[in-house]
């Protein structure tokens, strides 16, 4: 009867209506449940009367224990239940009503309170209104990757705020821990906490590697710690630890060095600056780094390309991208005159190292043997014209001036000369 493609029946209609229908029953159940297990969660925290302030872990535990196996799902599962309950009931009914109204679903409302959590109330209150219009109408992966890129912005913002105020509470102390051991905790600036991991470190490792050493490396940290704090030197002084520095690998933007705050920063879509394996710094911070003798690794990047322009004072040979980015801006040699094809140029600090030169864009440029030869025995006079994009300008012995420019300019970044607030 159906031999012809044309006999087909017509779908039935209304059928995605009624997997809708069902959909939205899933969502208006899923609210009520929420709802009950809040209330299951308060009257635990209810019976526990006066302990549950100082066993306040032990009744969740229970409950959790209760709820698991009651609705024969795991432990796990069950908390993330009553966590989630916990915000949507406390912290955004409106969106417990959006799911009882079935305008979100029930994962949706998941990823809203794991996300908006991570914010100080203030900012989740901003953020909560937009956030849930985009559940209201994103699918689940759109919205996921929309919020998570709200709340970093929003997060950058006040990074530096946030900064300050937690830097107030900075402080050492010690916990003891019976066995005659203890602790000692130093809350401060995560960049300086791995600066001081760093350098204990590498202190550590070099006398790991002594011969007759038979501490572990936890133990020759933990050893060189207490003596350099105590005593302000390392145990018997092996010649090969002195002058260890840390290295903390700072990346700033160059475009987000130009730039008043945090704010202007992320309002320029500019990455903010980070520490390497620690995650973003508030741009006054980078600043001051960029700006002051510290023992960092300054790593200035282009804004469009994150190609490396500067490593400042911490390493003389440039590295390899910034020698290419010097070459390919030049394309020959600098020198007055010269054709020398840049592939086959050295490249020179204009300001020699020696006299505090940086590895840096700005400070750098590809010379033929002939012409470094003359720039640093024939008498020459050679620096790089301030803001050019690469200009370079020679003065002869008998004080002439010729300006080479490079074939292709490079927008100029560089830190603030002014001397770090500090
Ligand atoms: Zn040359």
């Amino acid at each position: 009867m159906f031999e012809d493609e044309f006999d087909f029946p017509p779908p039935v209609p209304g059928a995605l209506e009624f997997v809708l229908e069902t959909d939205t029953m899933v969502a208006v159940f899923a609210a009520e449940r929420l709802q009950r297990i809040d209330a299951l969660r308060e009257e635990f925290v209810a019976d526990a009367g006066t302990s549950r302030y100082r066993f306040g872990d032990v009744v969740l535990r229970g409950l959790r224990l209760e709820l698991a196996a009651a609705m024969r799902i795991s432990e796990g599962e069950a908390g993330q239940l009553i966590a989630l309950a916990e915000a949507l009931v406390h912290r955004y009914p409106a969106a417990l009503t959006a799911l009882g109204g079935a305008r979100i679903t029930q994962k949706h409302a998941t990823i809203l309170a794991d996300g908006l959590d991570e914010l100080e109330p203030d900012l989740r209150d901003d953020l909560f209104p937009r956030a849930l219009a985009l559940a209201e109408v994103e699918p689940v992966g759109a919205f996921r990757r929309e919020l998570r890129r709200m709340i970093d912005e929003a997060r950058v913002v006040t990074l530096a705020e946030r900064h300050e105020a937690a830097l107030v509470q900075r402080r050492v102390l010690v916990e003891s821990v019976g066995d005659g051991m203890a602790w000692t905790h130093h809350f401060g600036p995560e960049v300086e906490a791995h600066a001081v991991l760093g350098r204990v470190t590498a202190i550590a490792k070099t006398i790991l590697a002594q011969p007759g050493e038979t501490r572990t490396l936890d133990q020759i940290r933990a050893d060189v710690f207490s003596d350099l704090l105590i005593e302000g030197t390392v145990t018997d002084h092996p010649a090969a630890t002195r002058g260890i520095r840390a290295t903390v690998v700072v990346t700033v933007p160059a475009l987000a060095l130009l730039l008043d705050d945090d704010a202007a920063v992320a309002a320029a879509g500019s990455d903010p600056a980070r520490v390497e394996g620690i995650g973003p710094i508030p741009i006054g911070r980078a600043r001051e780094l960029c700006g002051g003798d510290a023992s960092w690794m300054r790593v200035l990047t282009h804004p469009e390309t994150g190609i490396v322009l500067s490593v400042g004072r911490d390493q003389y040979p440039p590295p390899a991208p910034l020698r290419r980015l010097v070459k390919w801006r030049a394309d020959r040699c600098m020198g007055p005159g010269c054709g020398m094809p840049a592939s086959r140029c050295e490249v020179d600090h204009t300001i020699a190292w020696e006299h505090g030169g940086t590895t840096a864009l700005q400070n750098l440029a590809p010379l033929c043997r002939g012409h470094h030869k003359v720039k640093h025995h024939g008498g020459w006079k050679v620096q790089q014209v301030p803001d050019s994009g690469g200009a370079v300008q020679w003065t002869s012995p008998l004080g002439r001036q010729y300006v080479v420019t490079p074939e292709r300019r490079v927008p100029v970044f560089r830190p603030t000369d002014d001397p770090p607030p500090f």
